[in-house]
C-alpha cells in the first residue's frame, strides 16, 4: 500500500508538472478540492477510487496509469493484481467498500485498460463523467450489480455485461448482502491505429 501511495503521488506532481497547472487549476480540472490534492501531494492522505478516477479524467490519462506499471515480460504483460489495491474510503460517503485495480494497465497501442472492480455489500459509488469518448465495457463476475447511466437504473447477474459512454455521469451499487465484482474494459478513443470510439450508445449482452 506504502508503494501505491507513492507512486500515485509521483504522478500527480508529474502530471501538474507536464500540464503546468496550479493546485488551483488542478483543483478545476479534476473536481477535487485544492486541499485535498495537497494533502495527496504530501502523502498525508490516501485518495479513494472515486478521487482518482477524477484526477485521471481531469488529466485526461488513463486510470491505470496512475498505477505502477504492469510487469512486461518477453511482450506479455503479467497481471499484478494482488500488489495494487486501492480501497474506499473507510469513514462512509461515496466510494466507501470501493476497490480498483489494473488487471492490465493502459496500452496506447490498444487502447484500452481492464479493471477488477469491487464492491461491498451495500456499497455504492456514482461517478462523474470520464473524458470525452471514453467507453466502458463492464462484465459482472460476481454477486449483483446495478448501474445507472444517465439516472436509469439497470441489474445485472453474473456473467451479464453492459456498455455505455462513460463521458457522462454514471453510478455503481452492489444491492445484495455479498460482495459484487465486476471486469471493466474502459476504452480511451484516439490512441495510435485506434479508430474512434462509438460512444452515446449502450448495448447490454445477456449471457
Ligand atoms: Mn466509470
Amino acid at each position: 500500500m506504502q508503494d501505491i501511495s507513492q507512486h500515485i503521488v509521483e504522478r500527480l506532481r508529474a502530471l501538474r508538472r507536464a500540464e503546468g497547472w496550479s493546485l488551483d487549476r488542478t483543483a478545476q480540472a479534476t473536481g477535487v478540492s485544492k486541499a485535498m490534492l495537497g494533502q495527496i501531494e504530501r502523502g498525508e492522505s490516501s485518495p479513494t477510487v472515486a478521487t482518482l478516477w477524477k484526477i485521471a479524467s481531469g488529466f485526461r490519462v488513463p486510470f491505470s496509469s496512475l498505477f505502477e506499471p504492469t510487469l512486461v515480460e518477453g511482450g506479455e504483460a503479467a497481471t499484478v493484481a494482488s500488489r495494487q489495491v486501492v480501497t474506499g474510503g473507510a469513514g462512509g460517503g461515496d466510494a466507501a467498500g470501493m476497490t480498483a485495480l489494473p488487471l492490465f494497465a493502459f496500452d496506447p497501442a490498444l487502447g484500452f485498460e481492464l479493471l477488477v472492480v469491487t464492491l461491498a455489500a451495500g456499497a455504492s459509488s456514482a461517478s462523474a463523467p470520464h473524458a470525452p469518448g471514453v467507453v466502458e465495457h463492464l462484465v459482472v463476475v460476481e454477486g449483483e450489480l446495478e448501474v445507472a447511466v444517465d439516472g436509469a437504473w439497470r441489474r445485472l447477474a453474473v456473467g451479464e455485461g453492459l456498455r455505455f459512454a462513460a463521458d457522462r455521469p454514471h453510478a455503481y451499487r452492489n444491492p445484495g448482502a455479498g460482495a459484487a465484482r465486476f471486469h471493466d474494459v474502459v476504452h480511451y478513443p484516439g490512441g495510435p491505429g485506434v479508430a474512434p470510439a462509438r460512444a452515446g450508445e449502450d448495448s447490454a449482452s445477456g449471457r
